[in-house]
Order: structure tokens, then C-alpha cells, then sequence
């Protein structure tokens, strides 16, 4: 370890579910395999699961309380093991690394791990024996033991608030819109677009030459979604039908038949049964309807749709290791950055009242505050 490493520091904790979060002294946590890293966490994202976690309703996690928090976030390594392993030996002492959820110390010997188009020999984000950052294990409420094989390296360019959002938030939209299948020029749905995927979906898509529809419902989001400057069409799901909107694509594309009006391909980012109908709506016959919220009770599926107009459903969660260091070059490339508000780690439960109010974009921890 190296000695500029403090033992205690100061983490924002949960201690039971439903309750706010408390800021306390815990031991810095110790490296206990050559796989680890031990980051000191420059900036940390407050995402919707960390709201679901500590309303209880991803029982058995956390395992423990008191619980830290956040499963996005980017840091500095402070301290690497004695032996490293390969993965490990990439990210010397001073490194700055970005960290999503998944992927720590997984079993190794799965089907998951096992297969041979992984990123490391015996290492896939997708095993279900790995531990999640933030979930099932300690988050980034400050100091924080992490696995080398599932973190990115960040370019020198990128600040660790920009970086943040993008490990859960924007590796997450990354991957639904590759999972869309497009082309540069056909046509995507955001339903969701001024949340905190959503938001970033658009520049996302967008800088990939996607022509894009952006639904949201609430006047922050909407408002925030037309901001950014892009050229999708931001729609108001509470004041446009569905049907309007497949009609105006249907006229900008020159097509007659209502069948092959609307969407390639839409991303379902809330929770609603609601979105998911008005975005199942805009696709065209033959369309892809990504899913990446899931609330409890599921969403219905009209079979109507799948029979009828041969619409397929999927799912989509985070990329593997390869598919976060592209996000970071891409979004390092093309600028894209989540709109965010910062707060001190003392401020947390005012970040999470201001989560609640629905305001769109992300809220982040910046250490440096
Ligand atoms: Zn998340
Ligand atoms: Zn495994």
C-alpha cells in the first residue's frame, strides 16, 4: 500500500432502506486480491438504481448496512497489490480510471467467464457470481476497492465529473443504441430523452448520424433535451399522440403506407407502462423496441404487435469491458457530457431531494467541492 493512503475517510452510508444517507468515518477499505485496485474516488454519479437500492426493492442487496453508495464513478489509483495481475499491472498508482457497477471478483469459471470472446481470460461483467459496485458490494462514497479488469482508463481530457455519469448512465444508452442495430441516417426513439441516459442517448446518437425522436413527459427533461442543440425532434408525450408523430416521419420520409411510417428502432428508458406503449407506437412494421428500464411488475407486451407487425422486444444492460473504453473514446471524441449539478459528499441528500424533484440530466459528487 502506498503510505499517502489515509486509514480512515470520510463515506456517505446508507443504514437502513428508506432512510437518508449518513456521513460517517469508515476504514478505507484493503485490497484483498492481485485483481484490485484501490481508487480514491474523484467524482461519483448518483443514478435511479441507487434510488431503487435504498427503497429496498433490490432485496438481498446491500448485503449490509451501513451500505456505501454509488455504482458510477471515476477516480485516481492509490494503491495496487504487491503482485499484481495483468489487468491490474495496467493501472499504476496515479492512473485515472473510470469505474462502472459490474464485474468484481467474478468466479472465473462460468459459461459467462469462460467464453472465449471475453475481455479477459475468465472475466466477464455478465457472470452472476461478480459482486456489483455500489450494490452488492461498497460503492464510490469515497474510497473505494474495485477489480482493474472492469474499470476504463480515462483520457487526460476528460474531467472526473464528466467521466462519472458515463459508467453506469452513459455505457448503458451506448450499448441500447448499438443494440438498436442502425445505420447512420435511420431512424431512433429516445422515450425518456431528458433523463439522465436519456439526455446523453441524444448526443450519442446523434454524433453516430442517427436522425432521432426524443419523447419525454415533464418539463425539466423536456426542456433540457431541447438545450442540447442537436437536431432531434423533442416531443411532448402529454400534448402529441403517438400517431401524429408516426404521421409527420411518415410525411418527412415520403411514405404512404401507415405501416411503414415511424421508428427503426426505440429505446425505453422509464418505467411506465405508458412510455413503453407510446414507443412500441412510433415503430414502423419490423421495428426494435429496446428495453433498459425494469420495473417490478414488468411491462405487457401487445402480441398483437409482435404477430401482426413482426416487432421484437429486447433487452439491454451494461457493455462489457471493450464496449466502455469504446463509450469514453467516443464520447471523448465527439464531446458528449452529461448536463450535471454537482454537490459535496455532505451534500448528498440534497442531491437526492433534487433527484426527486424529476429535474432531468445527472447529479454527481465532485470530491473537490
Ligand atoms: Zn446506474
Ligand atoms: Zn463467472
Amino acid at each position: 500500500m502506498s503510505n499517502k493512503v489515509p486509514e480512515q475517510m470520510k463515506a456517505q452510508v446508507l443504514e437502513a432502506y428508506n432512510k437518508p444517507y449518513t456521513l460517517t468515518d469508515l476504514p478505507v477499505p484493503e485490497i484483498s486480491s492481485d485483481d484490485d485496485i484501490l481508487v480514491k474516488v474523484d467524482a461519483a454519479g448518483y443514478c435511479h438504481t441507487d434510488a431503487v437500492l435504498a427503497a429496498g426493492q433490490m432485496k438481498p442487496n446491500p448485503p449490509a448496512f451501513p451500505h456505501i453508495g454509488s455504482h458510477e464513478f471515476a477516480g485516481t489509483v492509490v494503491a495496487v497489490p504487491k503482485t499484481p495481475s495483468a489487468a491490474a499491472k495496467s493501472y499504476p498508482v496515479g492512473t485515472r480510471v473510470g469505474v462502472p457497477r459490474r464485474g468484481y471478483h467474478v468466479c472465473g469459471t462460468c459459461f459467462e467467464c469462460r467464453d472465449p470472446n471475453n475481455d479477459y481470460e475468465g472475466f466477464s461483467n455478465f457472470c452472476g457470481k461478480g459482486l456489483s459496485n455500489g450494490l452488492s458490494k461498497h460503492g464510490g462514497f469515497e474510497y473505494a476497492v474495485v477489480d482493474a479488469r472492469q474499470v476504463a482508463l480515462l483520457p487526460a481530457s476528460m474531467s472526473a465529473v464528466d467521466a462519472a455519469p458515463l459508467m453506469c448512465a452513459g455505457v448503458t444508452i451506448y450499448r441500447a443504441l448499438k443494440r438498436c442495430r442502425l445505420s447512420s441516417g435511420q431512424r431512433v426513439g429516445i422515450v425518456g430523452a431528458g433523463g439522465g441516459l436519456g439526455h446523453l442517448g441524444l448526443q450519442f446518437a446523434e454524433a453516430m448520424g442517427l436522425r432521432i425522436t426524443g419523447v419525454d413527459a415533464a418539463d425539466g427533461p423536456l426542456q433540457l433535451a431541447k438545450s442540447l442543440g442537436t437536431k432531434a425532434t423533442i416531443v411532448d408525450a402529454r400534448s402529441t399522440p403517438a400517431g401524429d408523430v408516426v404521421k409527420e416521419i411518415g410525411k418527412a420520409d415520403g411514405v404512404q403506407d401507415p405501416a411503414n411510417m415511424g421508428l427503426d428502432a426505440v429505446i425505453i428508458l422509464p418505467e411506465s407502462q405508458a412510455s413503453f406503449d407510446y414507443g412500441c407506437k412510433l415503430l414502423k412494421n419490423h421495428g426494435l423496441c429496446v428495453v433498459v428500464s425494469f420495473p417490478e411488475n414488468g411491462f405487457n407486451v401487445s402480441a398483437r404487435d409482435l404477430v401482426f407487425r413482426d416487432i421484437s422486444v429486447v433487452g439491454t444492460l451494461l457493455g462489457n469491458n471493450s464496449d466502455l473504453q469504446e463509450m469514453v473514446s467516443f464520447a471523448s471524441k465527439h464531446n458528449v457530457k452529461a448536463v450535471s449539478k454537482t454537490f459535496a459528499l455532505k451534500q448528498l441528500n440534497d442531491l437526492v431531494d433534487e433527484y426527486n424533484k424529476g429535474g432531468g440530466g445527472k447529479l454527481v459528487v465532485d470530491m473537490a467541492i
